[in-house]
């Protein structure tokens, strides 16, 4: 088997445990004489690996049984348009941080639903740093404020989450879902597509407290209504039965490595070395980013031409190292190190940068 180092932003790679055990179990499942993914969804077989999946998420996160957990689809995408259709009703208007791309995607969907307001836009810094709470100032009437949490594309990240004095806070967590605890009580609503943490693509995990469940529009087709996933415990359709397995099986092996405790150990020490060797590059590596809202999932950096940074890609792939360009909208590059890339990956493109600034700075 030659797997590579793979530090593409998502899809990304997966726990090689979770790939392996799908692998084994994808024609036949569990002596059942079929695939998981060719069976009934309202059957007993499925039933357990959904509830199983969904508890998981419970225990790792440690989710407070005043939240409910929901497996939809259209990835966090759909939860761009589906978070201000049931949240932001006529006459209140709802707050948004701009971080990024990602950010202002979210910003884009809301503003076609509802009204919305800018409460702080990083723009001017061409948004390389994340606000501090004295920058923030929140309307107690607001719907609710929205941050991203991780901007995968710009490679900056909350530290922590911002206090929004009882207004609800809804956090797009697609590039860093289960690679922290989570403050609960800061918390209303986290979603995250999966193709970066957790699964292939496919789905998006939400979370969600049970006070903003209940202010959630009912008035609206039947896939936009929260209420209705939250009754069905996510089997209102039929859901996206191979996605939810492989999340199951990505956070079984979180918690066979030792939960989110060592997740958060391998992160830091993943991220001090990438960021050290950029820092110590004496300038030939640049990372544009506040050194206090760097991102510890993706790491984003440039050099000093684009004649170089090709070259640095290309060199890089022939070494095993691939998916290191970063997003067409920014240029540069950028290493995806999320919770599957195991240290050897971060040790082996760190020891190529150095023979690369060596032979080209
Ligand atoms: N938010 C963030 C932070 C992302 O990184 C992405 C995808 N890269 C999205 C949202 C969109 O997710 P999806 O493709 O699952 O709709």
């Amino acid at each position: 088997m030659a797997r590579i180092f793979n530090f593409s932003a998502g899809p990304s790679m997966l726990p090689v445990e979770t790939l392996q055990e799908a692998a084994e179990k994808l024609v036949e499942f569990d002596n059942t004489g079929m695939s998981l993914i060719e069976m009934s969804h309202r059957g007993k077989t499925y039933e357990s690996v959904h509830n199983e999946t969904i508890s998981l998420v419970r225990e790792l996160l440690a989710v407070p049984n005043n939240y409910h957990i929901l497996l939809l689809q259209g990835g966090a995408t759909l939860q761009f348009g589906m978070v201000p259709l049931a949240f932001l009703r006529q006459g209140t208007t709802a707050s948004y941080i701009l971080t990024g791309s990602w950010a202002k995607k979210a910003h884009d969907d809301a503003k076609i639903v509802g009204t919305t307001s800018v409460i702080w836009d990083g723009k001017a810094d061409n948004y390389t740093r994340i606000p501090a709470q004295s920058e923030l100032n929140i309307p107690s009437d607001a719907a609710y404020v929205h941050i991203c949490s991780n901007e995968t594309i710009g490679g900056i990240q909350w530290a922590t989450f911002p206090d929004t004095g009882g207004v609800p806070l809804i956090a797009d967590m697609s590039s860093d879902i289960l690679s922290r605890p989570l403050p609960w009580d800061k918390i209303d609503m986290v979603y995250a597509g999966t193709q970066k943490n957790l699964a292939p693509a496919g789905m998006a995990l939400v979370i969600m407290s049970d006070r903003l469940a209940k202010a959630a529009r009912t008035d609206l087709p039947a896939y936009l209504r929260y209420d209705l996933h939250i009754q069905n415990n996510s089997l209102y359709n039929t859901p996206p039965s191979f996605v939810v397995w492989m999340t199951g099986l990505t956070l079984k092996w979180v918690k066979s490595i030792g939960g989110l405790q060592e997740i958060e150990r391998r992160r830091d020490e993943k991220a001090r070395m990438l960021y050290g060797m950029i820092d110590c590059s004496g300038g030939f590596y640049r990372n544009p980013v506040d050194k206090e809202s760097r991102s510890m999932m993706n790491v984003v950096w440039r050099l000093p031409s684009e004649e170089l940074e090709e070259k640095f890609i290309k060199e890089a792939k022939q070494e095993g190292l691939d998916g290191l360009k970063g997003h067409r909208s920014v240029g540069g590059c950028r290493a995806s190190i999320y919770n599957a890339m195991p240290l050897a990956g971060v040790k082996a493109l760190v020891q190529f940068m150095k023979h690369f600034m060596a032979k080209n700075g």
